[in-house]
């Protein structure tokens, strides 16, 4: 197997989305297949070694990013194994790319349904984090996809999870801590454990016939209460797959000087248009979708100019509350963030069809950090009062532990923990990743 221990050849592996700092690693392993990982875990295991799974880096939870110990990176597991065109199924290994994944199914006439912005994650870190696209107000979270996993734990045993049943859609979408109802299945467990329970080394997909007859529309609104009616009206249309919505400040950003804009996709069938005010951009056909398209996906890179520019770091929210509950968490937003304009830029923006909305704050000097962190813990108790979630489709990673602890209390949490000491009982995996290393080694005062 191939390892990596050069510094300049691992220093790829300390790094994500997050900007978290401060991550160091011994070396990376860079497995082919299930005996490689073995390998690796037993070496770990047999040294109480720390063992961090590496996918694409493309998390913003730090969530792969080493405090000591290993990487074991997935890279190298990049095969589609089979596509099956009448089950609808295909398997993979972890290391492939949605948009690798995307490629090979437009010849097939497929697709695989959930759509993360971000294609070049993997679909191991997907499964990590149960992640979720703008499409999913229709059609789920990645949890809702996949069909069967394999999964290594850390004492080297083999696990073949099954889904036997189809999975309802969430009411309230969620990658905060552990899966737990009471009729589940043992697969959902390990979708969204940020790969705190055990490595994935297979995935297989339920895929779909490809959407292709749609149109993309992003309406530009005078005010705040006009996109939350549109919004309210176009969730109530089945041909509606994806809401997003954009504030002032986002689209500014963009160089557009709105109040704010709502983007959506819609299903053409028949004459099924809607009537619209304000200006709109429709995108028909697929040159036109991208462009649409790049407007939004260039939403992240704009922010962290700006925070670049500003030489302070970003501070992201990740909540959704139930639908009734939307219009009070988007009031209290608006309270909060006026209070404190001057020392803070913001910008709201995100998945407003499933009331799940980012608000990034960059704080304008070194010292509105704290304001900033107070603020976005006061967003999440907001939601947590309100019946929603700290984390809607990022996962908790290495920096919202205190959010979890919010949102679950602290025996939510000693139950999580057990949980965890079940399947990894050397507690070597991705440490740091949902719980704090001195809550699980028991060193905490909660
Ligand atoms: C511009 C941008 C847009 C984004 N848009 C979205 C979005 O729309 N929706 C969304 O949900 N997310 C979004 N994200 C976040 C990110 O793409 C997702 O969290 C994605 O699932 C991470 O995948 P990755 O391969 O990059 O994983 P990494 O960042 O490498 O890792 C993420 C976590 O998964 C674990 N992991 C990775 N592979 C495995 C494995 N095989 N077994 C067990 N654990 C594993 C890692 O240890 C880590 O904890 C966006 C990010 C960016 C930068």
């Amino acid at each position: 197997m191939l390892r990596k221990t050069d510094p300049d050849m691992i220093k790829g592996y300390l790094e994500d989305s997050s900007n978290l700092q401060g991550g160091y690693a011994e070396g990376a392993y860079l497995p082919e297949n299930d005996k490689e990982i073995l390998e690796a875990v037993k070496e770990c295991s047999s040294k109480k070694t720390p063992l961090t799974i590496s996918g694409a880096g493309t998390g913003t939870t730090g969530g792969r990013i080493p405090f000591g110990g290993w990487v074991l990176s997935t890279e190298k597991l990049n095969q589609i194994i089979a596509i099956d065109k009448k089950a609808k199924t295909a398997l993979i290994q972890p290391g492939v790319s949605l948009d690798q994944l995307d490629n090979a199914l437009k010849k097939e006439g497929l697709m695989y349904a959930p759509d993360p912005t971000e294609k070049s994650a993997y679909l191991g870190g997907n499964v990590a984090t149960n992640a979720s696209g703008a499409r999913s107000l229709r059609m789920g979270p990645t949890r809702n996809h996949i069909k069967r996993l394999k999964v290594i734990l850390s004492t080297g045993e083999i696990l073949s999870l099954t889904r036997s049943r189809p999975l309802e859609l969430p009411r309230l979408k969620s990658s905060a801590g552990y899966y737990s109802t009471p009729d589940m299945e043992q697969i959902d467990l390990f979708i969204g454990s940020e790969g705190t329970l055990g490595i994935v080394s297979e995935i297989e997909v339920n895929l779909i016939d490809r959407i292709e007859n749609t149109f993309d529309c992003i309406v530009f609104l005078d005010s705040e209460e006009a996109a939350i009616d549109l919004t309210e009206k176009l969730r109530e249309r089945e041909d509606i797959l994806m809401i997003e919505y954009f504030d002032f400040n986002s689209i500014e950003l963009l160089g557009k000087g709105k109040k704010c804009a709502i983007y959506f996709e819609q299903k053409i069938v028949d004459d099924n248009y809607l009537e619209l005010e304000g200006e709109t951009w429709v995108g028909m056909n697929e040159k036109q979708k991208e462009e649409l398209w790049e407007f939004r996906h260039s939403m992240p890179e704009h922010i962290n100019e700006e925070f670049k520019k500003h030489h302070t770091v970003k501070f992201a929210s990740d909540i959704a509350v139930p639908d009734s509950k939307f219009r009070e968490m988007f009031a209290f937003y608006n309270l909060v963030l006026s209070t404190y304009d001057l020392q803070l830029f913001y910008v709201k923006f995100g998945h407003i069809g499933q009331s799940h909305l980012h608000v990034n704050l960059v704080p304008r000097t070194q010292a509105d950090i704290p304001l900033a962190k107070e603020l976005i813990m006061k967003f999440v108790k907001k939601a947590v009062s309100l019946g929603g979630t700290v984390s809607a489709e990022h996962g908790i990673g290495k920096i919202k532990h205190d959010y979890l602890r919010e949102m679950y209390g602290d025996s939510g949490i000693a139950g999580m923990i057990q949980i965890k000491k079940g399947f990894d009982p050397g507690l070597i995996l991705n440490i740091g990743n949902v719980f704090p290393l001195k809550q699980l080694s028991g060193n905490s005062a909660f």
